[in-house]
């Protein structure tokens, strides 16, 4: 099996994502985005997004792409914090509603219809026991893909599920860990998608510093850079188009 194709002659691909709206990643993450020229995915809340609207439709218009995280984002009853909204307590029809409810949002507030989506903590089920159901089969049906599970590999285009796309967690990550990761996917041809909730001046447990995340975006932009970098639905869509032949 030969190697994957990437556009421009590149030898792997890149997607940052930013997940949850949170305000760090518009004060402190897009200038830094928008400095280095490289387009980011994020995984909006409404909730904490309307707040912030304005600033919010300056990302669309800049071409960055905005995808479904849920209206009220439910995770498992074993995180503490969510055991008012738990999985283990929706039906299909009831999550459904929820990723539609949170679509409906970012169409009629910011003009845009999303297209991939991003499980909150990566989980992709509803109910307990011998009633649970895995929701993937109809996130299938509704996006071009979706980002799952938190891994530590990046994704490898001939048999990444679109609608199961591993992300690597760089909250709190030094670049030295990013480019790491980076030339690990490089070297086998992969899909390198990474995914971070804050970036502040401040280190944090869920912060990747501006620091880091700038030093990052210089390396992968140098010159001879071997990553395509593009949204979550670029990449996406060029791994369909592959596989058709097209
Ligand atoms: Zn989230």
């Amino acid at each position: 099996m030969g190697h994957f194709k990437w556009p421009e002659g590149k030898t792997a691909a890149l997607s940052l994502t930013f997940d949850d709206a949170r305000a760090s990643q518009l004060d402190v993450g897009l200038p830094i985005l928008d400095r280095h020229a490289v387009p980011a995915t994020f995984y909006v809340s409404p909730a904490a997004v309307e707040p912030r609207l304005g600033d919010w439709r300056e990302v669309v218009g800049k071409g960055h792409e905005i995808g479904n995280h849920t209206m009220t984002h439910p995770c498992s009853e074993t995180f503490s914090w969510s055991r008012e909204n738990a999985l283990e307590n929706y039906t299909l029809e009831g999550i459904m509603r929820d990723i539609e409810e949170a679509s409906d949002y970012i169409r009629s507030k910011l003009g845009v219809e999303p297209v991939t989506c991003a499980y909150p903590c990566g989980q992709k089920f509803v109910g307990r026991g011998a009633e649970r159901k895995s929701y993937m089969p109809l996130v299938s049906e509704r996006f071009v893909a979706a980002r799952s599970a938190f891994e530590m590999t990046a994704n490898d285009p001939f048999g990444v599920d679109l609608a199961d796309v591993a992300a690597v967690s760089v909250d709190s990550a030094p670049v030295e860990d990013m480019l790491r990761h980076a030339e690990k996917a490089a070297a086998e041809g992969r899909w390198l998608v990474f995914l971070c909730h804050e970036v502040g001046k401040e280190p944090g447990p869920q912060t990747l510093t501006a620091s880091e995340f700038d030093a990052f975006c210089t390396e992968i932009r140098a010159p001879g850079s071997p990553f395509w970098i593009d949204t979550f639905e670029g990449i996406a869509r060029h791994i369909l188009r592959q596989r058709k032949g097209e």
